[in-house]
């Protein structure tokens, strides 16, 4: 297939501004590949992006956004030989310095040298361009082979799932057996559900404030569904354990209870992951984790190869994307796509925008 000289892109001009546009296709350098990208997911960080801004970010009306895309390999960069013409490929957003003490170690989301790119770092659709378009350049250490039984739509999710999957790796990731919480049922809520089954958790509790999201919960493997609307949810999960608390709380819900929630709800010595971003300071008795011994863990997106983790888990069925995805549109319909997330339109979960 032909290259063409220029394509179709969402650029961000300003706040809340955001324009589709006819772009030059950029070209791979040493170590990367051109993705002729067929869809890219909306994120609750696309979303952050436009509204607010965030670090290190591409100047305004340059920067096309987008992070959670899959597509075919087009043309590849000198060295390149992980690929070839016409892979399908998913791909992560962070590609490390490679050089800093995180990096090597594998935290490459939380990489010193974050937003430089002298340096080697990229993050695709946060200082870097990204998904919402026909074209984009990835480093091949964020290009991810999808196998065949995996459409390129459910591909889009595989950060999301990525992301949980680093939430439980990070608290120690043994939880055969386990009582599980997982607070707000989002996408990464529902991605931890399936993950925390897939490792093999016993009782796994899934708690938010819509009947229809729970039930999605169960579907997906929440033994247990709890309205915070209509039950307390540290009675209810403190009931389901013989009075002793989960062992593991996965933090997913934003909402400012909910940390406060996990630590009441966790068993003495037990485990949290706070997956979820908060957008203003919480207050919360952090003595209660002193005090019964609890760790605390937190996570920044896709660390340590997870994602090439949740593929495995995907190939073999024990993940479900599909279920996430609720609205597709075309790339010319970018902003319906972008405010019917973010309006939550019709319950839209995972929006998928096709170029
Ligand atoms: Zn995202
Ligand atoms: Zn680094």
């Amino acid at each position: 297939m032909p290259i063409p000289e220029t394509m179709k892109a969402a650029v961000l001009y300003d706040f809340n501004d955001v324009r589709l546009e006819e772009r030059p296709v950029p070209a791979p350098g040493p170590g990367e590949a051109l993705v002729k990208i067929e869809a890219c997911g909306v994120c609750a960080g696309d979303i952050k992006i436009i509204t607010r801004g965030m670090p290190k970010q591409p100047p305004m009306g340059e920067f096309i956004i987008g992070h959670e895309y899959a597509g075919t390999i087009a043309a590849l960069g000198e060295t390149v030989d992980e690929f070839k013409l016409g892979d399908r490929v998913v791909v992560e957003v962070h590609k490390g310095c490679g050089r800093c003490r995180n990096c090597i170690t594998g935290k490459y989301t939380v990489c010193l040298n974050y937003g430089n790119s002298a340096k080697g770092h990229r993050a695709n659709g946060f200082t870097t361009n990204g998904g919402f378009a026909e074209y984009a350049v990835n480093h091949v250490n964020t290009l991810i082979k999808l196998p065949d039984t995996i459409s390129i739509d459910e591909a889009t999710t595989i950060t999301t799932a990525g992301t949980s999957l680093y939430g439980i790796d990070m608290a120690g990731g043994y939880i055969p057996g386990d009582t599980v919480a997982v607070l707000g049922p989002g996408s990464i809520g529902l991605m931890a559900i399936q993950c925390s089954k897939a490792l093999g958790a016993g009782q796994v509790i899934l708690t938010g404030t819509r009947d229809n999201r729970l039930a999605l919960g169960k579907k997906l493997g929440a033994d247990i569904g709890v309205n915070v609307k209509k039950e307390d949810p540290v009675q209810k999960v403190k009931a389901l354990t013989g009075g002793r608390g989960a062992d593991f709380v996965l933090v997913a819900s934003g909402q400012e209870a909910s940390l406060q929630q996990a630590l009441e709800m966790t068993r003495k010595g037990g485990d949290i992951t706070i997956l979820a971003h908060f957008e203003k300071p919480v207050m919360t008795d952090i003595g209660l984790a002193v005090k019964n011994g609890i760790n605390l863990y937190t996570v920044r997106g896709e660390g340590r190869m997870s994602c090439h983790r949740a593929l495995s888990l995907m190939e073999e069925g024990k993940i479900n994307g599909k279920s996430l995805i609720t609205h597709t549109f075309s790339l010319k319909d970018i902003n319906e796509a972008l405010a019917t997330f973010v309006e939550r339109r019709d319950d839209a979960l995972k929006v998928v925008v096709h170029p």
